[in-house]
C-alpha cells in the first residue's frame, strides 16, 4: 500500500484506528497529527470514539490558527504545535496512553532499549519530560525541550508518550517498538534479570550482511505459488495482530518445491502486505526488483540441510524473548500441546544467526524445531505453514503461562515417564 499517497484525514484514521485496535491506547487518549505541505496541521479531535472515527472527524488548524472541522481540535495541540516549531523536519507526531509505558511514565523513567538490537536503529534516543497538567503551554514546553535535545520518543511524566517521525508511520512505527520494548522489559523483570546488549554487539548487527542474490524474472506462476503468497499474507496479517510480528518486523517463508521458496520483504509494513509484494528466491536468486528479509540465507541453509521443514518464521513475541533476555531456560513440558508443538527449546548465543548460521542450522531437528537466539529472537520451523504458525503461537502461549506461573508458585513440569507417554501415544520421535 502507498501510505504516503493518501490524504492525512485518511492516514491519522488508519493509524488512530491501528493503535486503539492493538490495546495501545483507551477509547479517549490519545491524539496525532501530521504537518502537511502548506504548514496545515491535521489532528485528531477532542473526545471523540477513537474506535469510531472517521475521515470527516479529523480537524485541520490553518497556520494562523484558524479551524477547519465540525469537531473542536484535540486539547494537546498546543505540544502537537510546539514539537513541529522545535524539530523542523519533523512531519507528525503521536501521542497515547500504551499500557507498558504508562507503567514506565509512572516511574518516571525511560524502558531501556539496548535489549535487543533494533529499537536503537527505529526509536533512536528517548527522554523524559516533565509533569503538566495536559494541554498545558508549559506541558508543550517540557516536552519540546527533550524533542530539542534529538529524542525521538519522550516518555511524559505520569502520562504517556509522544514520538515524532519525517512521516505518519515512522512516527507510529517508533511508538509501537518503544512500547513493545516495555513489555518486553517487564515480562523479562517478572523472570529475572534482563541483560542488555554491549554497544559493540549492537554495532555487529548492523553491519551484518544480507548477502547479495542475483535476480531473475519469473517465467510463470504455479497455482501452488498463488495459494501460498495468498496463505501467507493472511497468516502475517494475523501474526501481527497477536503481537507476535511488529509492523516491520517478523519475517515468514514457505517453500515451493526443492531449493525455490517464497519470503516476506524487507522492511514492508506486515499489516498491509499483498501477495505480490512476498520474494520468490529460486536456486539463491531473488526476484527481480524485490528485497528479500535480510535472514534469507538462512532460510536457504535450512531449507537445503532438512527437507522435511517447509516452513520458517522468525519473530519476536515479548513473552518468548523475555527467557532470551534473561538468559532463563523455557521448558515446554508445561502441558501436553506445548511439549508436542515446542520439544526441547535450544537457545544459541546473540549473533549465531548472522555470524554462524551453520550453527543454528544444526541445532534444529523434529525434537528440536525451535531456537531462541538469546537477544534477538525466535526462530520456528515446520512441516507446512499452518503447522509453523502454530508452533509459533503455542510458544508465545506457553512463556506467557509460564511468566504467569512462576508469579504465582513454583511450576511442576510434566515427569520423564510422563513424557514417554505423550511420545508413544503421539509418535514422536
Ligand atoms: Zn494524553
Amino acid at each position: 500500500m502507498k501510505f504516503d499517497l493518501l490524504h492525512p484525514a485518511d492516514q491519522l484514521v488508519m493509524i488512530m484506528d491501528r493503535i486503539y485496535s492493538n490495546n495501545m491506547t483507551t477509547m479517549s487518549g490519545g491524539n496525532i497529527s501530521i504537518l502537511d505541505e502548506n504548514g496545515d496541521v491535521w489532528i485528531t479531535p477532542s473526545g471523540i470514539d477513537k474506535g469510531a472515527l472517521t475521515r470527516g472527524d479529523i480537524c485541520q488548524v490553518k497556520p494562523d490558527g484558524g479551524v477547519i472541522g465540525r469537531h473542536k481540535p484535540s486539547v494537546e495541540l498546543p505540544f502537537h504545535q510546539k514539537v513541529y516549531e522545535t524539530r523542523r523536519e519533523v512531519r507528525a507526531v503521536v501521542h497515547a496512553h500504551p499500557p507498558a509505558l504508562v507503567s514506565y511514565s509512572l516511574t518516571r523513567t525511560a524502558p531501556p532499549t539496548d535489549i535487543i538490537p533494533t529499537p536503537h536503529i527505529v526509536i533512536g534516543k528517548v527522554g523524559v519530560a516533565k509533569y503538566e497538567v495536559p494541554g498545558s503551554r508549559k506541558l508543550g514546553e517540557n516536552i519540546a525541550k527533550i524533542f530539542a535535545q534529538g529524542c525521538n520518543a519522550v516518555i511524559m511524566e505520569n502520562h504517556g508518550v509522544v514520538t515524532c517521525g519525517e512521516d505518519v508511520f515512522s512516527a507510529f512505527e517508533r511508538f509501537e517498538t518503544l512500547e513493545y520494548c516495555a513489555e518486553l522489559n517487564i515480562q523479562s523483570h517478572k523472570l529475572g534479570k534482563p541483560v542488555s546488549l554491549t554497544p559493540d554487539q549492537i554495532d555487529l548487527f548492523k553491519a551484518r550482511h544480507a548477502g547479495i542474490l542475483g535476480e531473475f524474472i519469473p517465467a510463470q506462476r504455479s497455482s501452488q505459488e498463488k495459494e501460498a503468497r495468498y496463505a501467507m499474507c493472511n497468516l502475517i496479517r494475523r501474526a501481527y495482530g497477536k503481537k507476535l510480528f511488529a509492523s516491520s518486523q517478523g519475517t515468514f517463508s514457505q517453500r515451493l518445491d526443492g531449493d525455490s521458496f517464497l519470503i516476506t520483504p524487507t522492511g514492508a509494513d506486515r499489516l498491509y502486505l499483498e501477495p505480490a509484494d512476498l520474494v520468490r528466491v529460486d536456486n539463491g536468486w531473488r526476484e527481480a526488483g524485490k528485497k528479500p528479509s535480510r535472514s534469507v540465507l538462512l532460510h536457504r541453509m535450512i531449507y537445503r540441510q532438512h527437507p522435511d521443514i517447509n516452513a520458517i518464521a522468525i519473530a519476536y513475541p515479548a513473552n518468548v524473548m523475555a527467557f532470551g533476555i534473561t538468559r532463563t531456560e523455557l521448558d515446554a513440558r508445561t502441558i501436553p500441546e506445548s511439549y508436542i508443538m515446542m520439544r526441547s527449546l535450544n537457545r544459541a548465543p546473540f549473533g549465531a544467526n548472522f555470524t554462524d548460521p551453520q550453527k543454528i542450522c544444526s541445532m534444529i531437528s523434529e525434537s528440536a524445531p525451535l531456537v531462541l537466539v538469546e537477544n534477538d529472537s525466535l526462530l520456528v520451523t515446520g512441516k507446512s505453514l499452518l503447522n509453523c504458525f502454530d508452533k509459533l503461537e503455542v510458544s508465545e502461549f506457553t512463556a506467557k503461562t509460564l511468566i504467569s506461573a512462576k508469579n504465582i508458585g513454583e511450576p511442576v513440569k510434566i515427569s520423564d515417564a510422563e513424557v514417554l507417554e505423550i511420545n508413544k501415544a503421539f509418535n514422536l520421535k
